[in-house]
């Protein structure tokens, strides 16, 4: 295993802070994939995941057993660990930003086929090691005026070249779920089987650009620059499977739980070839896939106290009754109705909520949102 040390822009004199990147097994067969724990910092399941992990990646590779490069980022993200407000963590936006630390990455296709034309005006074909090699360059040349930004750029620069990249967040409280594009579904089926997902949400464009759609894309994106560059069709497969990874909810975080999800991790990676050994048996889908403008929120119509009323995981019909708000001071007790037939994959863990919360999420089929898809 090797440990590199990636140092983030100082935001002022006095402060310094690094990412640290894990790397398993070869680096020169061309195999890359990465998988990193809390980019939201506050989200705690794949950290124990991640620790699981490195303790299994470090068995496989003494053994042999690993036929490219697994990098392991236990903590994504360094900025956001330390943001401690009032003993409560904050990690899910940057306090000096108020950004998203799981949006916008950058669109680096338009750079990447500019450096790659000279070659293919000559009627070459698309070699993958040269794009993705492109593609790195891309990230390397993104400006970083921001430790934020020199933190996007360079979780992007060690993610862009993987063929598999798995960003492992969790949900306030939930069932397993899975975010990624409707082209992957193919090849993120069998990390649905072994994960056990209860939802997958598939959008071509989530909006705000996701750390998983910025890797995932970037291929369909390039072919499209190339093709408009060079004036011919340019075939490029979807060179990297991206996958947003949520671990149940927030409290989710048990030894049973995240050795058993490291190792379904693992067994994807088997099934790709990235470890050694026979393909392991695929569990029986326990979902299906969904559009994410099919997701439909439930939002709290006023204050008061929340009442969950069916378990998690639950399929529900249009109209049942989902939860209740209740308002002490004034005795009144609002029901909340689903909103669409569908599996109630996530919720809120507070218990106490504001007017206008989203109080919990129903997958369903119809694709009925448009604009940004994903939560603030
Ligand atoms: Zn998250």
């Amino acid at each position: 295993m090797i440990e590199q040390r990636h140092a983030l822009l100082s935001s002022s004199p006095g402060t310094t802070r690094e990412l640290v990147s894990l790397h398993f097994g070869p680096a020169d067969r061309g195999r890359k994939v990465l998988i990193q724990a809390s980019l939201h910092a506050d989200e705690v399941p794949g950290l124990l995941v991640a620790h699981h992990l490195r303790r299994r990646l470090a068995e496989l590779e003494a053994s042999g057993a690993l036929r490219g490069e697994i990098v392991l980022l236990p903590f994504a993200n360094p900025v956001g660990l330390a943001q401690w407000v009032l003993q409560s963590h904050e990690g899910r936006f940057d306090l000096a930003s108020g950004e998203n630390f799981n949006r916008h990455y950058a669109d680096v296709a338009a750079r990447a086929a500019e450096l790659l034309v000279p070659r293919l005006a000559r009627g070459a074909n698309v070699d993958l090691g040269e794009a993705r090699a492109a593609l790195r360059q891309a990230c390397a040349e993104l400006p970083a005026g921001t430790e934020l930004q020199s933190l996007r750029r360079a979780l992007l620069g060690l993610a862009i070249d993987a063929e598999v990249v798995l960003d492992l967040h969790c949900d306030n409280e939930a069932v397993l779920h899975l975010y990624t594009l409707p082209a992957l579904w193919p090849e993120v089926e069998p990390l649905a089987r072994l994960t056990g997902s209860r939802a997958v949400l598939m959008a071509e464009v989530s909006g705000d650009e996701p750390f998983d759609e910025a890797c995932s894309a970037a291929w369909p994106r390039l072919a499209a620059a190339l093709a408009t560059r060079l004036g011919r069709p340019i075939e490029l497969p979807p060179a990297c499977v991206a996958v947003t990874v949520e671990l149940r909810g927030e409290r989710d975080v048990t030894h049973e739980l995240a050795a058993s999800d490291a190792e379904a991790l693992l067994q994807f990676l088997a099934w790709r070839g990235m470890v050694a050994g026979p393909p392991p048996a695929l569990p029986d889908l326990a979902c299906e896939p969904t559009p994410l403008a099919g997701s439909l929120p439930v939002l709290a119509p006023h204050g008061g106290v929340l009442v969950h009323a069916v378990p998690l995981g639950t399929r529900v019909s249009r109209g049942e009754i989902v939860a209740e708000i209740v308002d002490p001071l004034g005795g009144g007790v609002t029901p909340l109705e689903s909103p669409t037939d569908g599996v109630l994959y996530a919720r809120e863990s507070r218990r106490f909520v504001l007017a206008g919360t989203r109080v919990l999420k129903v997958a369903g089929r119809e694709p009925v949102r448009s604009g940004k898809l994903l939560s603030d």
